[in-house]
């Protein structure tokens, strides 16, 4: 049999795996026109639908783009910088001018200093080799920002073509169909083509007679915990609206679990607020840290939970790193959780996070 090419994006059809590309529904097979049911969704509702790319996939996929002319927008999760930027995405897309946009801004409380957070975004960029022309801090929800990124992409693309390029789940499907509506209106038609000789389904939308915006499939980052926990789990710890931090007031000896996909031990320093930032449906206990490793042995699924039985299954170990802060207000990020603040900044402690999900230190900017 020949292998069944959607007429949209050229992507090979398959029909076992709904969120891989080229998925149709076996029934669909029999149509004349084969589409899959991402380019199906976006013809029929004007919908993006995102799909994963396997790390093969990927590099297959930008080394097309590095090919071509045009800009690159990274569409990060503000709510997980360290999971969601692509530590070699200048190596892949060429020499591009690049945008960096802070998705999810609405989640930050409203004390967030927008300028540290755009200069440490800078920073973080800078240390990775990536050089980027402007940042941006939007709300593809909410549509906060979206006029100055909109703007900023026409000056920098100079009419050619705009690639966004993000890692599943940092919002590039809201975000898409946000600039759709915003530019087109719902009831346009999108067209939608493919690069010749590639396997992948890129879905462009026409900007001009000569330029598109190019949707390209969702990087799967393996150091993100969403991979290692249920859909469920996955709800409770992403935060819906704006976080509430909760404050802790500690001594040392005292330890914090956040559901029990993380911890965090004080160690040594004085009393001291703990302001913790996360999903208001995560709950957070404190407990001696003697009792620590034992509450965790005995109640980490029910108690202490997500992760929730089904992510159990599957849950890597929690590893520690000792942190011995002494330079003013920290963050102690757990990448993909949330963080913790230490307005004073003068502390010695253990953190704990799923193996591969790497705990870190930054200047505090709230
Ligand atoms: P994709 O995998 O990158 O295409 O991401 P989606 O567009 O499917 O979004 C992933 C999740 O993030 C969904 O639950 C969205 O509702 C949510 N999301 C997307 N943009 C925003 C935003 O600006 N703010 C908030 N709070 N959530 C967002």
């Amino acid at each position: 049999m020949n292998e069944m090419i959607c007429q949209g994006c050229g992507a090979p059809i398959q029909t076992t795996d709904p969120n891989q590309i080229g998925y149709t529904p076996k029934t669909s097979l029999d149509k004349e026109v084969v589409l899959c049911q991402r380019c199906f969704r976006l013809k029929h509702y004007n919908d993006i639908q995102d799909v994963s790319a396997t790390d093969d996939d990927f590099l297959k996929m930008v080394s097309e783009i590095s090919n071509k002319q045009g800009i690159v927008v990274h569409l990060i999760d503000i709510f997980d910088v360290e999971g969601s930027l692509l530590k070699n995405l200048s190596r892949i897309v060429g020499d591009k001018p690049i945008i960096l946009a802070g998705n999810k801004m609405d989640l930050l409380p409203k004390s967030t200093n927008k300028r540290k957070l755009t200069q440490w975004l800078r920073s973080k960029a800078k240390d990775i080799g990536l050089t980027v022309e402007d940042v941006f801090l939007i709300s593809s929800m909410k549509g906060y920002g979206l006029n100055d990124l909109t703007e900023a992409i026409e000056y920098y693309r100079g009419g050619r073509d705009v690639y966004i390029v993000g890692t599943t789940n940092v919002g590039k499907s809201t975000f898409i169909n946000r600039l759709i509506h915003q530019t087109t209106g719902e009831d346009h038609v999108i067209t939608t083509s493919y690069f010749p000789g590639t396997t992948l389904g890129f879905i462009e939308i026409p900007l001009d007679a000569q330029s598109s915006l190019i949707d390209t499939p969702g990087i799967v980052n393996h150091e993100q915990i969403a991979h290692y926990i249920s859909d469920s789990d996955l709800k409770v710890i992403t935060p819906k609206k704006e976080i509430k931090p909760r404050v802790f007031q500690l001594n040392s000896g005292q330890s914090l679990f956040f559901g029990g996909l993380a911890r965090l031990d004080f160690i040594k320093g004085e009393r001291q607020s703990f302001v913790c930032y996360f999903a208001n449906s995560l709950s957070i206990h404190r407990t001696k840290l003697e009792n620590a490793d034992n509450l965790y042995a005995e109640h980490k699924g029910a108690l202490l939970s997500p992760p929730d039985p089904e992510s159990l299954e599957n849950f890597p170990e929690l590893k520690q790193s000792t942190h011995k802060i002494n330079k003013g207000k920290t963050d102690i990020v757990f990448p993909g959780l949330g963080w913790v603040s230490l307005p004073h900044g003068d502390a010695t402690m253990a953190a704990y996070s799923p193996k591969g999900v790497h705990v870190s230190l930054r200047k505090s900017f709230f």
